[in-house]
């Protein structure tokens, strides 16, 4: 996906909004994720950062009694999320904002609970644990999802494919990182294959295969749809080689 070219970057937007989800994951890994933190307080201040649309940041709500902050950087996602919570009568317990996880003016030490699914590679799993040492009290935990290489030697469309995750590596790479950050791991555990599709690619399919119609004789447009294809395709294919890990760990103390 060319970032640079606005057409192309208009036609993602136009599939990904309306997806239920923008990434994999369901709610069984999120509540066996949730279920991983040991010791959160009864109500506890929970951070969801890239939240997209909130699949996740609305089982934290209906699971958490205490308040949810969620935080993304594309303006629409958030605004549908918005008006999903002023919808539920969820806000303002739960609150959804345009932001820059990397740049977060949030005091120190305030959260119980940093959450992110599949949005850390935008900026890198150190810088991101690092922002979570900061806004965690100490004992506070992250509960995280990171693609990881689950075999070597990855054919040449799939390493490609993951040019935009700098430094991705295996699932034990990660657990080195955790602890070297400042953590102490709970658990981790691999997304099952119907993380993939049942909420991300299988309405992200349809979805494309809308867009063809509404764009039929559009050769440009046909041409980026085509290549947002190639993902469930390309997991499809060869979905072994690479995966989705949940991790859940501790600031230490
Ligand atoms: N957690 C959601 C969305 C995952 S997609 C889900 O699992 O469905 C990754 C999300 O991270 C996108 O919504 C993207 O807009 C957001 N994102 C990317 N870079 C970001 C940044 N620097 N700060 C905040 N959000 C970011």
């Amino acid at each position: 996906m060319d970032e640079a070219d606005p057409r192309a970057m208009g036609l993602f937007f136009e599939v990904f909004e309306s997806l239920p989800r923008q990434g994999p994951g369901n709610r069984a890994c999120a509540r066996r994720a949730l279920d991983l933190c040991r010791d959160l307080p009864s109500s506890p201040r929970v951070l969801d950062l890239g939240c997209g649309t909130g699949a996740q940041t609305l089982h934290l709500a209906e699971w958490t009694s205490g308040s949810i902050l969620a935080i993304d950087s594309h303006p629409p996602f958030v605004a549908r999320l918005q008006a999903t919570l002023a919808a539920g009568g969820l806000s303002p317990r739960v609150e959804a904002m345009v932001g820059n996880m990397d740049r977060l003016e949030l005091p120190a030490g305030s959260f119980d609970l940093v959450w992110s699914e599949g949005a850390f590679y935008n900026i890198g799993i150190d810088k991101a644990l690092g922002i979570c040492q900061g806004l965690l009290r100490p004992g506070g935990h992250v509960a995280f999802t990171d693609a990881v290489w689950r075999k070597e030697d990855p054919p040449e469309q799939v390493e490609a494919s993951f040019a935009d995750y700098p430094g991705m590596g295996r699932a034990e790479d990660v657990l080195a990182r955790i602890e070297k950050g400042g953590f102490t791991l709970l658990g981790h555990f691999t997304l099952p294959d119907e993380a993939w599709w049942d909420d991300f690619y299988t309405p992200m399919t349809r979805r494309i295969e809308a867009l063809r119609q509404k764009y039929a004789g559009d050769e440009e447009a046909l041409g980026v749809l085509d290549e947002l294809a190639r993902e469930p395709r390309m997991h499809r294919e060869y979905g072994e080689w690479y995966g989705y890990e949940f991790f859940v760990a501790r600031r230490r103390v």
